[in-house]
C-alpha cells in the first residue's frame, strides 16, 4: 500500500525536523496545515505553499 511522505526540511525549513507518514494526499495537506501554521505561523495555507509541498511529497510503496 502506498505511503506518502513529507518533511519539512524538504520546503527550506533546514532547522525544521518536522516529517510525516500517512495514508493519504489530502492528510499530507491538513497535517502540514496545521503543522505550517503553529510551527512557522503561515496562518494562509495558500495554493503557492500547497504546490510546494506537493511538489516534496513522496509516495512510498
Ligand atoms: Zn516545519
Amino acid at each position: 500500500m502506498t505511503r506518502y511522505t513529507f518533511k519539512c526540511k524538504d520546503i527550506g525549513n533546514q532547522d525544521c525536523s518536522y516529517e510525516i507518514n500517512v495514508g493519504t494526499r489530502n492528510e499530507i495537506f491538513s497535517n502540514v496545515r496545521m503543522h505550517a501554521k503553529y510551527a512557522h505561523g503561515f496562518y494562509d495555507f495558500t495554493d503557492e505553499l500547497k504546490e510546494k509541498v506537493d511538489k516534496v511529497v513522496k509516495e512510498v510503496d
